[in-house]
């Protein structure tokens, strides 16, 4: 804990769990990880419990100008687990479903959680357009930075993913910081554009949208003049807020897209507020979801008789 606290980043971690956490048990473990729960069954503080594996075996693969081999120290292995543990603590649950999110990610990064662990970025933080606090940004690699080492870039064993050679300690560069953004940043931005060589090709570019469906941004304009394309990109649930207004005002356009993805019914469109469309949108919807359409609606026509039928809403209730 000395070793942690003997940091910038490992104090803001400590401060930040002090402020939810109540009590955290550490031990040997055969492997590392973090579990939680509530003190008692009406809430008040967490418990935490984290074990650590103690064995010789904590290498890691590093960035400096090269991807490097390392050891690393238990304390960073520690600091790894509690920033698990910060996370599933969020507030605004960013992170909730991290596990088993597999989009967007950095090759060797195994899922969102530990990618957000190891590298401090979380695209869904720049998503929500607000000032960024120093534990967004904490990091596994925050920590080794912080203790003169390399940036880690791979969540599995060294010894599966990458090959690379293993570099001693006194050669590395002075400053640590660089290659590691600049890595990450590369490693970004790849995931954020689609790459030009996949222009000719829609069955590719396609797949990798679903593989990156933060690179929606990028899909060159001309693309959405086809119908045909804007068809099976909605699909793609990440790629609805990208379909171009002249859709989304086009009757027959929504109604084919609400057949391959019932959600585009939801995006705020012109003609939300026209009767015949929403008519003819509510009979696409299974019953389940017509309520939600309606809930969407404006005073007029959820006032309406035959709207609030077509929705099957029970005009007693009203
Ligand atoms: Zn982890």
């Amino acid at each position: 804990m000395l070793d942690i606290c003997g940091t910038k980043p490992g104090r803001k971690l400590i401060k930040a769990l002090a402020s939810k956490v109540t009590k955290i048990t550490i031990q040997p473990g055969r492997t590392s990880q973090a579990r939680w729960g509530r003190l008692n069954s009406s809430g008040g503080g967490w418990l935490l419990e984290i074990a650590i594996e103690l064995s010789e075996n904590h290498s890691y693969y590093g960035m400096t100008n090269i991807k490097v081999v390392h050891e690393k120290s238990i304390a960073s292995t520690l600091f790894h687990e509690l920033i698990h543990v910060l996370h599933a603590l969020d507030d605004e649950n960013i992170y909730e479903g991290g596990s088993s999110i597999r989009k967007n990610m950095i090759e060797h990064m195994t899922n969102l959680e530990e990618m957000c662990t190891i590298t401090g970025f979380c695209y869904d933080i720049f998503r929500k357009r607000r000032p960024l606090k120093y534990v967004d940004i904490l990091s596994e690699s925050a920590f080794l930075i912080a203790k003169n080492q390399p940036g880690r870039i791979a969540h599995r064993n060294p010894n599966t993913v990458l090959i690379a050679d293993a570099k001693p300690l006194e050669e590395l560069p002075q400053d640590l910081i660089t290659p590691y953004c600049d890595w990450l940043e590369a490693e970004i931005q790849q995931r954020l554009n689609i790459p030009k060589s996949l222009y000719g090709d829609i069955e590719s570019l396609l797949k990798f949208l679903d593989e990156n469906p933060y690179a929606g941004r990028s899909i060159p304009p001309s693309f959405w003049d086809s119908e045909e394309f804007a068809l099976r990109a909605i699909t793609n649930t990440e790629l609805l807020e990208f379909i171009p207004p002249k859709f989304l005002s086009n009757t027959d356009f929504i109604k084919k897209a609400v057949q391959r993805n019932w959600l585009i019914a939801f995006i705020d469109s012109p003609l939300l507020s026209q009767k015949e469309h929403v008519l003819s949108i509510l009979n696409l919807l299974s019953p389940t979801i017509r309520k939600n359409l309606y809930d969407k609606l404006g005073p007029e026509l959820q006032q309406d008789t035959h709207v609030q039928s077509a929705a099957g809403i029970s005009k007693l209730k009203q």
